[in-house]
């Protein structure tokens, strides 16, 4: 028996990273999951591994931050399955942009609208998908940059701070209806967004943070999407029914220096 058998998952921004590890690992764990994402090709690819390997996966074009793109994709899921059991808000963007003062404020913009934006849009248009059921399960994809700030992120603190509370505002909206909202809050994870963000080829990826002291965890390493993914199947599964509300940090003990590198 998997942990999410006959279950509905949708994970957003599901097609590389963190999103991909995770949609990949729900179904192995029994759930048919619904990648929704602005990458159709990446998850062409990510639904060829998931179903050569007997698991049950389908793609959606969606826009998170949009609100038409997030209405139609509800009515889509509503029209398919009748309902959702696991939301799993993970889309997100990040840059760095200087100090406050400096900050572009269309990047400041453009991040809160994917990020923060995003994981509201979804999860209005599909809570109503989950009121009904017997239990629901939402992880929205924070960061330690929710909670500790960054250099030269300010965008990206701002958003996934506010990401942090809008998850226990979701925890306590919801929880008489057996709907449990926590977030996750992954440390410096090997994906493409890292890469970007350092502004190294692919073929470096992660290699910028593993030369410098900064942002290197206790453990020596980056953490792995596959280590992300692991933390999200327990908060979405019935494994932490008696949790809600919770931020859990999974960042290889990186939070707990005084002082970074
Ligand atoms: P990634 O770039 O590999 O994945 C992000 C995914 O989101 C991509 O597939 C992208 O196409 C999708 N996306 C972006 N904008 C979208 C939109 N408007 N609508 C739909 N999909 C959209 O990055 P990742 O590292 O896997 O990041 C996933 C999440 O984890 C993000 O929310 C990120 O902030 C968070 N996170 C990552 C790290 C890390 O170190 N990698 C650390 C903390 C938090």
């Amino acid at each position: 028996m998997g942990k999410l058998n006959d279950r509905i998952a949708v994970v957003t921004g599901g097609a590389t990273g963190i999103g991909k590890a995770t949609a990949s690992l729900f179904a192995e764990e029994g759930a048919s999951v619904l990648v929704a994402d602005i990458k159709k090709e990446e998850m062409t690819d990510l639904l060829v591994s998931i179903q050569s390997a007997g698991g049950q996966a389908e793609a959606y074009e969606v826009d998170v931050s949009d609100e038409d793109s997030v209405k139609y994709f509800a009515d889509q899921v509503k029209d398919t399955y009748g309902k959702v059991d696991v939301l799993f808000n993970n889309a997100g963007i990040d840059q760095e942009g200087g100090k406050v003062h400096e900050y572009p404020i269309e990047l400041f913009d453009s991040i809160q609208k994917t990020d923060l934006r995003g994981t509201f849009l979804m999860s209005k248009f599909l809570i109503p998908l989950m009121l009904g059921n017997e239990k629901g399960a939402i992880v929205n994809n924070a960061s330690m940059s929710g909670s500790f700030a960054d250099l030269d992120r300010s965008g990206y603190n701002a958003a996934k701070g506010g990401i942090i509370n809008f998850t226990k505002a979701t925890a306590i909206d919801y929880g008489r209806q057996g709907i449990r909202a926590n977030s996750v809050s992954p440390g410096t994870i090997e994906t493409p967004l890292i890469n970007e963000l350092t502004g190294t080829k692919k073929e470096e990826q992660g290699k910028a943070f593993r030369e410098s002291n900064k942002w290197l965890a206790p453990m020596g390493r980056l953490g792995a999407p596959e280590e992300i993914a692991k933390a999200v199947l327990f908060l979405a599964s019935d494994d932490s029914s008696y949790i809600t509300g919770q931020d859990l940090i999974v960042d290889g003990g990186l939070t707990a220096y005084t002082w970074p590198g």
